[in-house]
């Protein structure tokens, strides 16, 4: 019998079983009513989820896709723009950036600070003439949330746009694309919008639209417009072969989310983090991600000594079918990265603390066995939520 696994990552993170089902049905073809009809209710939902009016793009790719779309479409060589980077995933739009030729200001940080708003604000007036800010919601290397609707507001007037990563955010972590005047979403199918990898989405403001009309840029597959004209037919349409096993699943994945209701959502996502981080400091750890409630994505544990994170990942792989994520750059091997997002439950969380909690333990170091998921349950608080 196959062993059963958890898959506390995140991303890819556990796809429910009605989305499973939905792409397992016989494969249609895309130039079919029947698969239009259910790609413009997934571009209907996801308008929700974003709380946006604007333009919702869809491409098939990984999230980086998303983002490498919004500097291909905006940035032309030489337009000066701002890279908030506080971490591994900032650090790609520096990256993206500078392959596109882009004048990059960086606003960095260590791994694990937290943005703020007035650094942002000051490398803006000092940087004069930006084109686009480029900033990440959920810092999925670190655990750290930015505050990026007091950023934007920040942003506002100064006429650069604003382009966030909410790749791991999007479904889990509060976030107004409209009401906070982002321009530019973008989010991935495998991370709180509990589907396999594969589809990119990318909410596009009127102002960002005319601003990549108005570049002149090297862009084919990656064309916003491309793929908006497709989708703005009656029935809307893909420009290209899309993974249209994976939009059936998309859809189904936010029939989910829509009926939990985001707010709901939202608060789940919290208790999960207070459940994670109580059971860690429980078992004697210390956190590496902010110990607040803003950090609802995945929370990072410190090892303690000498314990090899990577070590310590394996064996609870090994022994207890659970997938947890290490440290990216300088922070291998010094974290333990546990997911909480999207199609997770307490009881999830619970089993992944106590696994740590062996291995731990067994490991000779001087964490406290069977305390984890005591207090975890007692930080969750009131009714267990069945997701
Ligand atoms: C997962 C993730 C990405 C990268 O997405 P891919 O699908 O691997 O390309 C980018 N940014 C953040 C914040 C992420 O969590």
């Amino acid at each position: 019998m196959p062993s059963k696994r958890y898959l506390m990552t995140p991303g890819p993170t556990p796809v429910p079983p009605a989305v499973a089902a939905a792409m397992a049905r016989p494969l249609v073809h895309h130039r079919t009513a029947e698969f239009r009809a259910v790609l413009a209710r997934a571009l209907a939902r996801l308008r929700e989820v974003y709380r946006t009016d604007a333009e919702v793009v869809l491409f098939t790719s990984s999230g980086t896709g998303g983002m490498e779309s919004a500097v291909a479409n905006l940035c032309e060589r030489g337009d000066r723009v701002v890279c908030v980077s506080a971490g591994n995933f900032g650090e790609r739009w520096i990256t993206l950036a500078h392959a596109y030729g882009c004048d990059v200001v960086p606003v960095r940080y260590e791994w694990g600070e937290t943005p703020a708003a007035d650094d942002v604000a000051a490398a803006l007036a000092d940087a004069g003439g930006a084109k686009a800010v480029f900033l990440t919601h959920s810092e999925t290397s670190t655990g750290v949330v930015a505050d990026v609707g007091e950023i934007a507001a920040r942003v506002a007037g100064s006429g650069a746009l604003v382009v966030v990563d909410a790749i791991s955010s999007l479904g889990a972590v509060p976030l107004e694309t409209d009401a906070w005047g982002l321009d530019v979403v973008v989010a991935g199918s495998q991370k709180a919008l509990m589907t396999p990898p594969g589809l990119a989405t990318v909410s596009v403001s009127e102002a960002a639209l005319a601003a990549a009309n108005d570049a002149a840029t090297a862009r084919f597959y990656f064309d916003w417009e491309r793929v908006l004209k497709a989708q703005r037919e009656d029935r809307p349409a893909t420009p290209f072969t899309p993974a249209i096993t994976l939009v059936y699943g998309l859809d189904a994945a936010l029939e989910i989310l829509l009926a939990e209701g985001l707010d709901a959502a939202f608060d789940r996502h919290v208790r999960l983090g207070r459940a994670c981080r109580a059971g860690a400091k429980a078992m004697g750890l210390e956190l590496f991600s902010p110990d607040d409630d803003r950090s609802v994505v995945v929370t990072a544990i410190r090892m303690p000594g000498e314990v090899d994170g990577v070590a310590v990942i394996r064996a609870v792989s090994e022994r207890h079918g659970i997938t947890l994520e290490g440290g990216r750059g300088a922070l291998a091997g010094k974290i333990v990265r546990i997911g909480h997002i999207g199609y997770v439950d307490v009881f999830d969380v619970t089993a992944a603390l106590t696994a740590l909690e062996q291995v731990l333990a067994d490991l000779g170091t001087d964490v406290e066995r069977g305390v984890a998921a005591a207090a975890a349950l007692e930080a969750f608080g009131g009714e267990a939520v069945r997701v």
